[in-house]
């Protein structure tokens, strides 16, 4: 199938739909997304989101916890533009038909989050995401916004140095489709999958950012990665934050409230790379349970407000561990969770590919520079989402309408009947697991020289056999082998991605903690490390951080 629209959305998550309704008031556009769209990691998101509305709390202030939250990596006139926008997008989100949580006096019920001085994240219970993924799917049916679902998208078609749209696999048929467009939002999520621990689902392979990458637009901040300190032992479903914001804290071995120690004053709320890494030092000390984890107690909270404002917590804990939470302590350890680095964009998505535009946990802008704080995720999504999908349809409507590149289409095609017609090889299952347990072990919460160098040369091996793996599947309809195979792809890329980073960054800033070099070096490093691909291995360049009016000073709680 070939089609043609003037701006064309990867990804039907948050940022997705939220681009697509935008764009929708100029342009004529559609959706592809490779999952059903209520599947998409959006809809999983608990917690809530920040907006200060309370009139105790400033835009300032959410402002202030960003920048210092993110170790002043963040690019502070992008976050005094998303602090500015959030009471618009909460207020926005509640007209269209959001049902947010609310005080006993009617108004919108806001708890407290890490690393905030206030409490703003705004939530519906602890379903925040799929409250605000219904409103805004709705919303896109509303609009008539065409969605082609269960299409993986493959490539970009670039032609003239500027993007013509992309290629598409039908999940459904096997089949290769075109879409032609003058513009191209990719909006596809994080990348969790490259870690054995995670909060993320399956489909969490950073496609839309391998792809931008591999097309000739550059990554930032690829080096830092988020870890959450309470993901449930076991299978590492999220347990969220607001479990803390509520009044829960964490104990180790010996029943001692441990944060105490490491964050004074904010303790069990501290933003999540000290708890992360405060947790990993009570095990490594010996402090943690056998087999590495501590406890999350949240009885106190008492059975009427667990069930109310953490029912999908309680629900968790009994189906997946089989502990009453109300009763019981929750075991929890750090796993994987967020994406600080991605597709880097301004401050209207644009990235540095014409006519390719970015959003949402794929892209970087940078509003949580090295490390983000709780609740400003599912923000990024709606106010960048709305902004980049304003300035797609704008780019669309100077540009001029271009003959798809046929080329696009047939590269696509050898590629994939030359991986169907190989008939010996390993499987993609065994690099994979190879792949995240390098990931897991070497470039985790805590990283030295010495890890890195050895990851570095560990994927490069996993590349190679990735070369000559062969698929046990090679059928047409409903192939989840060819796709998980080139998930794998996109996974191996990124990592290269993340561990040039890593090991180019010679200090410590929020989530990258190095143990060679435990300091903070602004002299340096108060810049950002930007990546483009090459067949060699990742190219590094720098870019300046853009500091408007909180200078760099040290970051306690
Ligand atoms: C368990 C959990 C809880 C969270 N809780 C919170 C919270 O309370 N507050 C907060 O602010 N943040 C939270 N986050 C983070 C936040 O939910 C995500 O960062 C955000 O929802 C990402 O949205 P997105 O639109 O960028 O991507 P997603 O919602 O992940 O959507 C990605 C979309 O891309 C599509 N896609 C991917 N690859 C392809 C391809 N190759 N071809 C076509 N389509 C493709 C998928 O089909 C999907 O529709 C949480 C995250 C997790 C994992």
């Amino acid at each position: 199938m070939e089609v043609r629209h003037q701006v064309v959305v990867v990804g039907a998550g948050l940022a997705g739909l939220r681009a697509a309704l935008a764009a929708g008031q100029a342009a004529d556009v559609a959706v592809v997304s490779k999952l059903y769209p209520v599947r998409s990691h959006s809809v999983a998101a608990q917690g809530g989101i920040n907006a200060a509305i309370d009139e105790r709390d400033s835009l300032e202030s959410h402002a202030y916890d960003t920048i210092k939250g993110s170790d002043y990596l963040a690019d502070q006139d992008a976050v005094e533009l998303m602090c500015e926008d959030a009471p618009r997008v909460v207020y926005e989100m509640e007209h269209w038909g959001t049902l947010f949580s609310r005080t006993p006096e009617g108004r919108i019920a806001q708890r407290s989050f890490g690393g905030q001085e206030f409490p703003r994240a705004c939530y519906a219970a602890d379903k925040t995401g799929r409250a605000l993924f219904q409103t805004l799917f709705e919303r896109s049916l509303k609009a008539g916004v065409r969605v082609y679902d269960e299409w993986v998208v493959l490539s970009l078609a670039v032609a003239d140095g500027a993007v013509r749209g992309l290629v598409a696999l039908d999940l459904k048929t096997g089949e290769l489709h075109t879409v032609a467009a003058r513009a191209v939002v990719m909006a596809t999520g994080g990348l969790g999958l490259m870690y054995q621990r995670t909060t993320n689902p399956y489909s969490a392979t950073g496609d839309g950012t391998a792809i931008a990458y591999r097309a000739g637009a550059r990554l930032k901040d690829m080096e830092f990665v988020q870890f959450h300190p309470t993901s449930l032992v076991g299978t590492n479903v999220l347990i969220t934050e607001g479990a803390r914001g509520e009044g829960g804290i964490l104990l180790n071995a010996r029943g001692e409230r441990f944060m105490e120690r490491y964050a004074p004053r904010l303790k069990d709320v501290a933003p999540r790379d000290i708890i992360s890494r405060a947790i990993e030092t009570e095990i490594n000390e010996g402090r943690g349970l056998p087999g590495g984890y501590v406890h999350l107690d949240i009885r106190p909270l008492g059975l009427d407000l667990i069930r109310h404002r953490l029912s999908e917590i309680y629900d968790f804990c009994r189906t997946f561990a089989g502990i009453d939470p109300s009763r019981e302590l929750i075991p929890v350890q750090p796993a994987q969770h967020y994406m600080m680095g991605g597709i880097s964009t301004d401050n209207e998505g644009a990235t540095s590919l014409p006519g390719l535009f970015a959003a949402g946990e794929g892209a970087c802008v940078s509003v949580h520079g090295s490390n983000r704080l709780g609740a400003n995720s599912l923000l990024e999504c709606l106010c960048f989402g709305r902004r980049a999908g304003q300035a797609a349809a704008a780019f669309a409507a100077r540009a001029g309408e271009e003959a798809f590149p046929a080329a696009a289409l047939e590269e696509q095609r050898e590629r994939l009947a030359a991986i169907r017609k190989r008939r010996q090889g390993e499987h993609h299952g065994v690099v994979r697991r190879e792949l995240r347990g390098v990931m897991t072990d070497k470039v985790g919460t805590f990283r030295t020289g010495e890890d890195l160098a050895a990851a570095a040369a560990e994927l490069a091996r996993l590349q190679e056999r990735y070369r000559s793996v062969a698929l046990m599947d090679t059928g047409a309809v409903f192939n989840a082998d060819l796709a998980a195979y080139l998930e794998l792809g996109n996974s191996l890329d990124l990592a290269q991605a993340v561990v040039a980073c890593a090991l180019e960054r010679q200090e410590s800033r929020g989530a990258h903690a190095r143990r060679d070099f435990p300091q903070r070096d602004d002299q340096r490093w108060l810049k950002h490390l930007l990546c483009r691909y090459s067949l060699r291995g990742p190219v590094l360049e720098e870019a300046p951080v853009r500091i408007t009016r909180f200078t760099p000073k040290e970051r306690t709680y």
